[in-house]
């Protein structure tokens, strides 16, 4: 089922799935827990996406708060424009992450939530690093600004391909004798590893069910757009929803909407309605625009170009590739969640999942979106799209824009690479008609 609904940022409708109008409410209703927590008492958490344990957060009755999602919102909204220009003017340079910039920005401003309530100050900070230095960096500003307990959980860098037993006792060493005692004196809640066990059995369920949307896209045409659309699904699971009964009813509902879709025949809903014919089947590299989010969408799907894989939702956790979070060692599997992420992944891991998925998927070729200010994504990507193009013997594409500060979206540059890359695929596929 789709719904018409009327942005207030953009004033033509927008079409949007009912599990989009979902998503929607839940993200509402988070942000109105996390604003009220003066009045509940709730304390809150500040952490990051890749490498987040919001099971072990709910243990101690913390709730969750994310500062990328919060620049992402900004984003959306067209705030963090002025944002990124606030930081500056603070003196955070023009090369930093421009969603800590918005971050900065947005606390120098009053710190307004996309529920134009003020985000009210963390009671302790949880960096489960993941392989962006600029996390630590990141939460060093955030430790200075609000000077509440810091708590570092170090996840060892997957830097020659493989998760070992060591390193997963080095982290649930650190978990057993850091993060939970100091967890346990900031919250005032005694730590109980059943009830982890039980956020975790549900965390499960809801990803069996979201790998389920994700794998769809092997089909043609493919149900779902796994990045642009990917997007929304992946916002519960990577934020404050994971472990929670309210994920595995969205995951299920999204599952039941996605497989009509794919009993129907269709392809993706976008914000114009009906995606209409499949003409290209891309896998992406790397985070999308958020300034500029509709109108870079729309240059795919006005061309027919649907995203079957990208490696950007899996940024919160790689579960297609099997992992699921184990109640049955509950430490450990916070400790291998977090050695998984894609974040943490070094390159030959990055270049073997990325040919793998455009052999899985049956795509036309890899698109990269090198974001100017991450550096965590963009070094080494034209090393990937070299070794990705050589192994599947697809085309590869390179385009460049940032993720929330809209000076760096140049919307002509941006197609006109597009509509070449398309033709290039074109040319391709002639190649192999005349060839056969
Ligand atoms: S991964 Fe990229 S976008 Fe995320 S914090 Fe690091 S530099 Fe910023």
């Amino acid at each position: 089922m789709t719904v018409i609904v009327t942005s207030k940022a953009a004033p033509k409708e927008v079409e949007k799935d009912a599990s989009m109008l979902k998503q929607k409410q839940m993200m509402a209703a988070h942000y109105d827990r996390l604003t009220s927590a003066p009045e509940t008492g709730a304390k809150v958490a500040s952490t990051f996406v890749p490498g987040n344990l919001n099971e072990l957060l709910m243990c101690f009755d913390l709730v969750n708060n994310l500062p990328e999602v919060n620049a992402i919102q900004s984003g959306l909204r067209r705030q963090s424009g002025a944002y990124v220009l606030e930081a500056e003017k603070i003196g955070h340079s023009e090369d930093v992450c421009t969603y800590v910039k918005s971050d900065i920005g947005m606390m120098a401003k009053g710190n307004i939530g996309p529920n134009g309530k003020r985000l009210p100050n963390p009671d302790v900070l949880l960096l489960a690093y993941t392989g962006c230095f600029t996390f630590m960096k990141w939460f060093e500003l955030l430790r200075e600004q609000y000077k509440c307990e810091t708590i570092m959980l170090h996840t060892p860098y997957l830097g020659d391909g493989r998760m070992t037993a060591n390193m997963t006792e080095y982290m649930v060493k650190q978990l057993k004798q850091e993060v939970i005692p100091k967890l346990e004196r900031v919250s005032g809640v005694k730590f109980d590893i059943d009830r982890l066990r039980e956020y975790l059995k549900k965390s499960a369920e809801a990803e069996e069910d979201l790998v389920h949307v994700l794998q769809s896209a092997k089909h043609r045409p493919s149900p779902i757009d796994a990045y642009f659309g990917g997007i929304y699904y992946i916002g519960p699971i990577f934020g404050a929803f994971r472990g929670t009964q309210d994920a595995i009813d969205y995951y299920r509902f999204l599952r039941q909407e996605v497989d009509d879709r794919l009993a129907r025949g269709e392809g993706p809903v976008t914000p114009e309605g009906e995606m209409g014919k499949e003409t290209y089947r891309l896998v992406v590299e790397g985070p999308p625009n958020y300034t500029n989010f509709r109108q870079f969408w729309k240059m795919f799907y006005d061309e027919g170009a649907v995203v079957v894989a990208s490696s950007y939702t899996k940024v919160g956790g790689v579960y297609d590739l099997g992992f699921r979070h184990d109640p049955d060692k509950p430490l450990e599997t916070l400790a291998e969640y977090c050695l998984g992420v894609y974040t943490n992944r070094s390159l030959p891991m990055r270049i073997d999942m990325l040919a793998r998925y455009i052999e899985e998927y049956q795509a036309d070729g890899l698109l990269i979106n090198s974001i100017k200010s991450c550096n965590s994504f963009s070094a080494g990507q034209l090393l990937i799209m070299r070794e990705v193009e050589k192994r599947s013997g697809k085309p590869a594409a390179f385009i460049e824009s940032d993720l929330v500060d809209p000076r760096y979206f140049s919307a002509a540059n941006i197609k006109n690479r597009l509509e070449s890359y398309f033709q290039m695929i074109e040319q391709k596929r002639a190649g192999a008609r005349s060839a056969a």
